[in-house]
């Protein structure tokens, strides 16, 4: 099953959704951790979404024939000094849920006003091949924190990601309308591009 595969080198169910559908007309079996079954973790001690991302992917090559990606990713928040950045998905204790995440923030934020609410998400991607980097991708998507969520869509902290151009929260967007802006969607168009041109 590994021949043709793509293992995603993550756990987390938001991301395989965007990846899968975004990464789908390849031709290119997707799998994920979930897939793997190993009991070992990756312990993600990186200062950077780079590192990261690097130390996910290599690890996971390691279990894996064909290509492995891994993406680290997050949310800066200009107010917080940068954070929650590489620590936005514990960044209310190890075991947090979106939710309390997401609520954390607009505690620290509350009263702030609108123009010191600046905000990105950040998207590092890095495809490897059994321990060897083939190619590393990093995008970004600007935006505002909200004051209260908003919108039903997405995951993580996308409720409370107001995007100007769009004048709605990620969460206020289809997942396609999602997909050709954000920080993931713009860097899987160009994994999508790579993976093409490496494939044939
Ligand atoms: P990672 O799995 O360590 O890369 O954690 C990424 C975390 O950043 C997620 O758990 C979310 O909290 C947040 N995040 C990353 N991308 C998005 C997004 O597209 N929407 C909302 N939250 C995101």
């Amino acid at each position: 099953m590994t021949e043709k595969g793509l293992l995603l080198a993550t756990t987390n169910q938001g991301k395989i959704k965007e990846l899968k559908a975004r990464l789908k007309s390849l031709p290119l079996g997707i799998f994920s951790l979930h897939d793997l079954h190993l009991t070992q973790v990756f312990p993600e001690k990186g200062q950077t979404f780079l590192a990261n991302a690097r130390g996910k992917s290599l690890y996971y090559s390691q279990y894996w024939k064909n290509l492995t990606l891994a993406e680290d990713s997050g949310i800066e928040i200009d107010h917080l000094k940068g954070a929650p950045g590489v620590y936005s998905s514990r960044f209310a204790g190890p075991n947090a849920t979106d939710e309390v995440n997401l609520q954390k923030v607009l505690r620290l934020l509350d009263g702030i006003p609108p123009d010191k609410r600046k905000a990105r998400f950040v998207s590092c991607m890095v495809l490897s091949r059994r321990g060897q980097i083939i190619t590393e991708i990093q995008e970004h998507a600007n935006g505002l924190i909200t004051p209260q969520k908003r919108g039903q869509g997405g995951f993580g902290y996308d409720p409370i990601f107001f995007y100007p151009p769009l004048d709605k929260t990620f969460a206020e967007l289809s997942p396609d309308e999602k997909n050709a802006v954000s920080h993931r969607g713009r860097a899987m168009d160009k994994l999508y591009a790579f993976l093409l041109d490496y494939l044939t």
